[in-house]
């Protein structure tokens, strides 16, 4: 089976993360996405807003009904920093025989540098970069940490994405702001949130 792992605080889960890993998935012709959230993203300042049980619930509805998502909640069960390097050993030590691929957003990219152990992730699963339209010069940042066939591989298997101006950053200032977060993500996390009352302030 060729899988995508799709790694992200999720806090909310919203329509960009749909639609790259959407795009990612139709790209590389992929049987299934996990959906990973962190426990703690060691690059990101501050914990997640929401709960670990919240934010799972929050991807539980938004994956429902889709039969090649999938949720893993392998990094919040192994508790935090979560690593990605760590989660794709483990995902390869369960399921040897499968092909696997790292989702990321061209974003991310930059940071490649930061993670940790970048040379193992990229010996463990051939990244999916999404690249902005357009341009595909973000690529040759992995040089750096990848072989050149391996390279070669990243760049075949990297797909264009548009730009989809939603965060979860800006929809969380949204909600403590008391404005509209309708269409940025799915009409059932919308409701969650008010239901929960997550991102109040
Ligand atoms: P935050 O605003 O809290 O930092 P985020 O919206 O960037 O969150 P994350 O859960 O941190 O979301 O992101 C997980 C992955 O999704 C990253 O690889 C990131 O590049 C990608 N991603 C997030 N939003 C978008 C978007 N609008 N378009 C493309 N990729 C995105």
């Amino acid at each position: 089976m060729r899988c995508g792992v799709f790694g992200g605080s999720f806090d909310p889960v919203h329509l960009g993360h749909l639609i790259l890993a959407d795009t990612a998935r139709e790209c590389a012709e992929l049987d299934r996405v996990l959906f990973i959230p962190a426990a703690r993203s060691p690059l990101k300042a501050d914990d997640p807003a929401a709960s670990d049980r919240q934010r799972i619930e929050m991807l539980q509805l938004a994956l429902g009904g889709n039969p090649a998502f999938e949720l893993s909640t392998i990094e919040l069960d192994r508790g935090d920093p979560s690593y990605t390097v760590d989660t794709l050993e483990a995902l390869n030590k369960q399921r040897p025989e499968d092909e696997w691929f790292l989702i990321v957003g061209a974003d991310s990219l930059v940071d490649f540098g930061r993670w940790r152990n970048i040379e193992r992730i990229c010996q463990l699963a051939i990244p999916l970069v999404g690249a902005r339209r357009g341009s595909n010069a973000d690529l040759d940042q992995l040089s750096e940490y990848v072989s050149p066939e391996q390279l070669a591989e990243v760049q075949q298997f990297a797909f264009e994405f548009p730009l989809i101006e939603i965060s979860s950053t800006e929809i969380r200032g949204r909600v403590a702001d008391g404005r509209s977060i309708r269409y940025r993500l799915p009409r059932g996390v919308e409701r969650y949130i008010q239901t929960a009352e997550l991102y109040l302030s």
